[in-house]
């Protein structure tokens, strides 16, 4: 008997989701209210240290809202990674500004901090770390660059809900901006959606505005203040990147389920880890303490290592078992946009494309079973052995 193709990624989504869309529906308010309001105070809470979170669409959109509010724009430079995915660089390119491309540390899969430097010039205003499949990079080693050259930093936190590194959380380092995603496949979803996590005042205020076209005050505030309802003031010609309470319902219940996915992700990593470990295959970087570090394992990112086959007829061959994989990610100095805007050479990304060549990631999420797993994994030695 063949057995059901199992997919690269499921979202989990309980009973308690369905209710509480379902509760939303019934409320009469389906656009940005009180459901967002209460997401928003919520993942505040949860990531803790006294930030603000301004939810948004898309972390896509948050990420812009980020870097508009940090006063980006034609002409200035900002700092990314290649290994990411496209979202990191084209909200630089939204504001007319260019993304300077950084190679990966092969030890982490995050940008090489120790190449940002060489490549900060005069116009260099920001720069996007990316914590690579919910590994954290080096904040402290990143923010002491971006303050000896006065450089704004913006966290791309998309897959880190939740990481943590040296005790603190991933949304509470002294950035301008850090950005979650709540894409379907990322550890918790809205389907569509994303938060922007930030200790600056000014900033928050100036996102709020944008993510609502330029209004001065927000849908919710306007129905329910005590200033007539129909008055509104355009202070800037805005985006529409809000989230509404139907995917904010859906973000209240995932987010209280966080911490267990993330103890089911990690129990996932260790078994892959421990029954892998012999195969030709170089598994996902860890964390560097266990004790004081979190990773989120969104992603479980391996590299062949090995002559007798190669990643294409790889991932063939486990789909070919009825299993899903990926590769995280085609790095950008290899896409034809970025490559040819800006001429970008694979000898001067070494690592990324290196680790490109023989890169796939195995399916690792909470609907998964255990019986699930070991398949993944015998999939694999099979191939391999
Ligand atoms: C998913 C992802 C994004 C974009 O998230 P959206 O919510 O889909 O806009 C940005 N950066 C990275 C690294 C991602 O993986």
């Amino acid at each position: 008997m063949t057995q059901a193709f199992l997919p690269f990624a499921l979202p989990d989504i309980g009973e308690e989701e369905i209710n509480e869309v379902v509760n939303t529906l019934r409320s009469g308010w389906v656009t940005t209210g009180p459901k967002t309001k209460e997401f928003e105070e919520s993942f505040a809470r949860y990531i803790g240290g006294n930030v603000e979170a301004i939810s948004v669409n898309s972390a896509t959109a948050g990420l812009h809202l980020a870097l508009e509010a940090c006063g980006i724009t034609h002409g200035d430079e900002v700092i990314v990674p290649t290994l990411t995915f496209t979202a990191t660089a084209e909200i630089v390119r939204y504001l007319g500004a260019d993304p300077v491309f950084v190679d990966c540390d092969l030890n982490t899969l995050c940008i090489d901090i120790s190449q940002i430097e060489s490549k900060i010039t005069t116009k260099t205003k920001a720069i996007i770390p990316v914590h690579m499949a919910g590994l954290p990079c080096d904040m402290e080693a990143i923010i002491a660059i971006a303050r000896k050259y006065n450089l704004r930093v913006i966290e791309d936190a998309a897959h880190t809900c939740p990481s943590k590194i040296n005790n603190i959380y991933i949304g509470q380092h002294d950035s301008d901006a850090i950005v979650y995603s709540f894409y379907a496949t990322k550890t918790i979803t809205t389907g569509e959606g994303g938060m922007i996590v930030t200790k600056n005042t000014e900033l928050a205020k100036r996102c709020k505005v944008m993510r609502l076209h330029g209004i001065s005050r927000d849908a919710f505030d306007r129905y329910t203040s005590t200033k007539p309802a129909w008055f509104y003031e355009i202070v800037a010609p805005g985006y529409k990147y809000n989230l509404s309470d139907i995917a904010s319902s859906l973000g209240l219940c995932q987010l209280a389920k966080a911490d267990r996915f993330q103890v089911r992700r990690q129990q996932m990593a260790e078994l892959y880890m421990k029954e892998l470990a012999d195969l030709p295959v170089i598994l996902p970087p860890q964390v560097v303490n266990a004790e004081t570090d979190l990773h989120s394992w969104h992603l479980f990112c391996c590299q062949l290592n090995t002559d007798k086959i190669n990643r294409d007829d790889f991932i063939v061959a486990m789909s070919q078992k009825g299993i899903g994989t990926s590769v995280h990610f085609i790095p950008l100095h290899f896409q034809p946009y970025w490559q040819e805007y800006y001429k970008l050479k694979a000898e001067d990304f070494p690592n990324a494309s290196k680790y490109y060549k023989n890169a796939f990631s195995l399916p690792l999420y909470t609907k998964m079973t255990h019986d699930d797993q070991l398949r993944v994994i015998k999939a694999v030695k099979e191939i391999l052995r």
